[in-house]
């Protein structure tokens, strides 16, 4: 019988944070196919095609080769069951991401060896710091020429602040790559293009003082290496697991995604080295995930999977206990039971229906609208799991209709659209407007992409004068009442049906917040 210490114990919940183009989607499907989840060997498929058979589902997707949505894929691994959190790829940084980075207990940064730490590898990062998330680094593209590493990672340590710990050190680059040395077992992987796709297809040397190994790369390369080894060790931080484990170090591997090259080590360290399910602070208590009772927290919604039923998925980080297919859950938001039938797991590349799951596992609850992100269930205690805000949108445009007839679909649509948390959908109350907030400007072509191809309505996004909006909160009736009448002209109501002021102008706002002292004007949300 299993029991939830040991299956939480067993998980291994992270994501990957890049800048686009670094290797990201290339590295997910070599992980993939460690774990058995997609078969590649023989015949490696495009690149594209395998990623829309894995990760992505959407049309649009497709069509601009981005990764708009992100999603859930889980792979057993030595003993371990690993869930990966797609992060949205494309080059907006999004809430969805953030929020993405608040489900999981650690990261992978992946950083271009020609390129170094960019720039939104710096903002990711900077997410990953709010928590003290964990983080692996793995420098990818060694096949190609690119920085010095020693230079790599002082440049990792004084622009993201964090300690390096190398774990593995290539051996040459570019055209003059030969392998990586392990410099915690200290042995020997070899790259050979076209193998490396297990470890049984690898040559591995025990040592660098193995006879084979001077074979294969010269006495002049070992010499070398030796003493780069010795510059190396001498200059980094060993491996420490609890400096590791706060996130103050990171360890270091170097490797070739797209010849899967040096992803085995990585990943074996990542089992072995990661961390399990961590507790979890809510409204009222902390929740250790070897409790027996069933919590979690929704950190995504989507909408429209499956274009045949109007669904839309909530994804449902455990946090503690066991989830078992058709309980019962209190949804402490409506303070409702809700039966969680038909939900989803995300094993290897498929949708399946979920038998059971555990702390760190992720299930998609299917819904109509009454799920919102940030949403705890429990098995009945009322508490509420915290640090899933929502920001306040940076960019404004009102929706635009071409038939007016369709003005119902537009509100549906926006409303749904709002859902997912990508974009934030506003109603001035002094006017029919309908006002959409988003934080970077390609949501607003993928707003107008999905109204057309999923609720059938043509429209599209203009300016409008609305700078930045705050949500509105103050304890006194009268005082808000009165707020609510003054400025009546600068005011919303947000999808969820909550007040927000939308300010005309910066100046406007600072006004408006010095002159009601008592009315708090709030940049972020938390989902209570
Ligand atoms: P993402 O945007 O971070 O998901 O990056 P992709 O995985 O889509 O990779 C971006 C590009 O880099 C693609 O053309 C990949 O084929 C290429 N790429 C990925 N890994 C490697 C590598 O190890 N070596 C080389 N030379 N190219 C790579």
């Amino acid at each position: 019988m299993p029991d939830v210490s040991t299956e939480a114990s067993l998980r291994r919940t992270f994501a990957i944070i890049s800048h686009p183009d670094a290797g990201k989607t290339t590295l997910t499907e070599k992980l993939l196919l460690f774990g058995g989840a997609i078969q590649m060997a023989g015949s490696v498929k495009g690149r594209k095609a395998a990623r829309h058979a894995t990760s992505d589902w959407m049309a649009l997707e497709k069509e601009r080769g981005i990764s708009v949505t992100s999603s859930v894929m889980q792979f057993p691994y030595e003993g371990r069951i690993v869930n990966l959190l797609d992060t949205p790829g494309h080059a907006d940084f999004g809430e969805d991401t953030y929020r993405v980075l608040t489900a999981v207990d650690s990261a992978l940064m992946v950083i271009d060896v020609a390129k170094g730490v960019e720039e939104r590898t710096i903002k990711l990062m900077e997410v990953c710091r709010l928590r003290d998330t964990p983080i692996m680094t793995f420098i990818n593209k060694l096949d190609r020429e690119g920085r010095d590493p020693i230079d790599l990672l002082d440049e990792v340590e004084s622009v993201l602040g964090i300690q390096c710990a190398p774990v593995t050190w290539p051996i040459g680059m570019g055209q003059r790559l030969k392998g990586v040395v392990h410099l915690v077992t200290g042995e020997v992987h070899l790259y050979e293009p076209g193998r490396n796709f297990t470890r049984q297809d690898s040559t591995i040397f025990a040592s660098i003082d193995d006879p084979g190994l001077e074979a294969r790369i010269g006495a002049q390369m070992l010499a070398e290496l030796r003493d780069e080894l010795e510059l190396v060790q001498g200059a980094s931080h060993p491996f420490d697991a609890p400096a590791y484990l706060a996130g103050r170090q990171t360890p270091v591997f170097f490797g070739s995604a797209v010849n899967n090259f040096g992803v085995q080590p990585l990943l074996d360290f990542f089992v072995r080295h990661a961390p399990p399910p961590q507790p979890r602070a809510t409204t009222t208590r902390t929740v250790q995930p070897a409790e027996a009772g069933l919590t979690g927290f929704v950190f995504k919604i989507q909408a429209n999977m499956d274009p045949q039923h109007r669904d839309r998925v909530a994804f449902m980080r455990v946090c503690s206990g066991r989830f078992v297919a058709g309980m019962k859950a209190f949804h402490v938001r409506t303070g409702k039971e809700q039966k969680l039938a038909n939900a989803l797991t995300f094993m290897a590349s498929d949708r399946e229906i979920a038998a059971e799951a555990w702390p760190g596992d992720v299930i998609g609850i299917h819904n109509h609208g009454t799920i919102s992100i940030g949403d705890t269930f429990t098995e009945g205690e009322a508490l509420s799991f915290t640090g899933i805000p929502n920001f306040a949108p940076e960019l404004f445009r009102r929706a635009r209709l071409r038939d007016p007839l369709k003005l119902k679909q537009l509100q549906k649509g926006l409303a749904q659209l709002s859902e997912e948390g990508a974009t934030q959908f506003f109603r001035p109350l002094m006017s029919n407007d309908l006002i959409l907030g988003a934080v970077g400007v390609l949501q607003f072509d993928v707003a107008a992409y999905r109204l057309k191809d999923e609720y059938g309505v043509d429209a599209g996004f203009e300016p409008v004068g609305v700078v930045t909006t705050r949500w509105v909160r103050c304890g006194d009736p009268r005082k808000l009442e009165e707020f609510r009448e003054k400025n009546a002209q600068n005011l919303g109501i947000d999808a969820a049906g909550q007040l927000v002021y939308l300010a005309p102008t910066r100046v406007n706002l600072q006004l408006t917040a010095e002159r009601w002292p008592d009315v708090e004007l709030l940049a972020t949300r938390e989902h209570a």
